[in-house]
């Protein structure tokens, strides 16, 4: 079994130790080394990164079989069994876990101290921390007191102590929750707040974990998942959100503390001008209609009204039919030339019996095109020639001639 060197100093980095044994763990080389202050992926927590000489340690396990450590690596490690080796752990991500995971610790004791909440999970992700509290629909003013409790305790900067015990002083310690694991068992102590077990890394006293700040509540049936930030984290969060709020501020000229009123008059006034957009629209689109019908061409006892539009969409062309057909007398042939594709829309008034869903087979047919629709209004698309406009006019004009 391998010496585990951060139970008894979790700041420990640099270390040497004698290799046991070279092995292949996941397709990889691996190494286990007689004792090391590497972390394995375990309890939540996330395995460290670091360097056994000069070999890169892309992850950290535990054997099933016999709890050893294992390296594993990027390249094999140059060194026969029996030789030492450096070993040399990422701090600041040994560090940051330390924070993340310490907080855990005082946010579930919080819980446990002011709601009865049991933590019933933990996640230590790189963006995300997350605890499963035993609580459903936890609202942010629940948590607010929870928050505040941690902090304080951060702030009183009390000690945190590591120990192994025996079963029977186990017995009678008053645990926030009982071991996962047998054999002897680590004890966290952060005191006069949280006695419990566990393997993991944690900080020294509990001002090093500098700020918790929840961030979520997401509820999940009969338990509420919690995510915070410790530390760092914390300080990254703010400076990140607080480059946001100015950048906005700065855009809107007001101060960051006004910004929910100024998005909402921004909100209110975009609102507004859609609507007015929309009515302008309608009322352009009726003038143009007027227009239009005042000039069709008369042709077997109705009046045809056809044009070619650049870039017109088939929603505008549809509009402008609709418009248009609301009069008597009408037939109507709309074209909206675009780079690659032409939009055809043909429709006729109520009161004309022509099959418009035929004429548009007609002319997709001519311009290579696709389309259809009932016979009293039909639309179709058709590639755009290298005639363009002129060739899309010809050919409709043609074929309702
Ligand atoms: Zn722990």
């Amino acid at each position: 079994m391998t010496t585990r060197l951060y139970y008894d100093n979790s700041k420990l980095t640099d270390f040497s130790a004698r290799v046991v044994e070279h092995l292949t763990w996941d397709g990889h080389p691996a190494v286990i080394l007689d004792r090391t202050a590497f972390y394995p992926t375990s309890g939540g927590q996330p395995a460290d990164r670091g360097m056994l000489d000069s070999v890169p340690v892309l992850n950290v396990a535990v054997r099933d079989t016999d709890q050893a450590v294992v390296h594993v690596l990027a390249a094999p490690l140059p060194r026969p069994v029996g030789e030492e080796v450096a070993g040399a752990v990422d701090w600041p991500r040994r560090f940051d876990h330390m924070q993340q995971h310490s907080g855990q610790h005082l946010l579930s004791a919080a819980f446990e101290r002011l709601l009865k909440g049991h933590t019933v999970g933990f996640h230590l992700g790189d963006a995300v921390v997350t605890v499963d509290i035993a609580l459903p629909n936890l609202t942010p003013a629940d948590v607010a007191p929870v928050e505040e409790l941690v902090n304080r305790v951060i702030w009183e900067d009390r000690p945190v102590t590591t120990r192994f015990v025996t079963d029977e002083e186990l017995a009678a310690l008053p645990l926030r929750r009982q071991p996962a694991v047998r054999g002897p068992i680590r004890i966290v102590h952060i005191a006069d707040f949280d006695l419990t077990p566990c393997g993991g890394t944690h900080v020294s006293r509990t001002g090093e974990i500098g700020l918790l700040k929840i961030l979520r509540l997401d509820h999940r049936g009969e338990t509420t998942r919690i995510e915070f930030i410790c530390g760092g984290r914390a300080l990254e969060d703010y400076r990140r959100k607080h480059a946001v709020l100015a950048r906005l501020g700065t855009m809107l000229s007001v101060g960051w503390w006004e910004l929910p009123e100024a998005v909402e008059r921004l909100l209110a006034e975009g609102k507004q001008l859609r609507l007015d957009l929309r009515r302008n629209r309608q009322r352009l689109l009726a003038a143009e209609a007027e227009e239009l019908a005042a000039a069709a061409v008369a042709a077997d006892g109705h009046r045809v009204v056809w044009r070619v539009f650049h870039r017109r969409t088939m929603d505008e062309l549809r509009r402008l039919a609709k418009e248009l057909i609301a009069r008597p007398g009408l037939v109507v042939m709309l074209a909206g030339v675009g780079d690659e594709r032409t939009n055809l829309c043909f429709a006729r008034s109520a009161d004309v019996e022509r099959d418009m869903a035929a004429l548009m087979r007609r002319v997709c047919e001519a311009l290579g095109g696709k389309g259809g629709g009932r016979p009293d209004f039909a639309q179709g698309s058709a590639p755009t020639t290298d005639q363009g406009l002129v060739g899309v006019a010809l050919s409709m004009h043609r074929t309702a001639a």
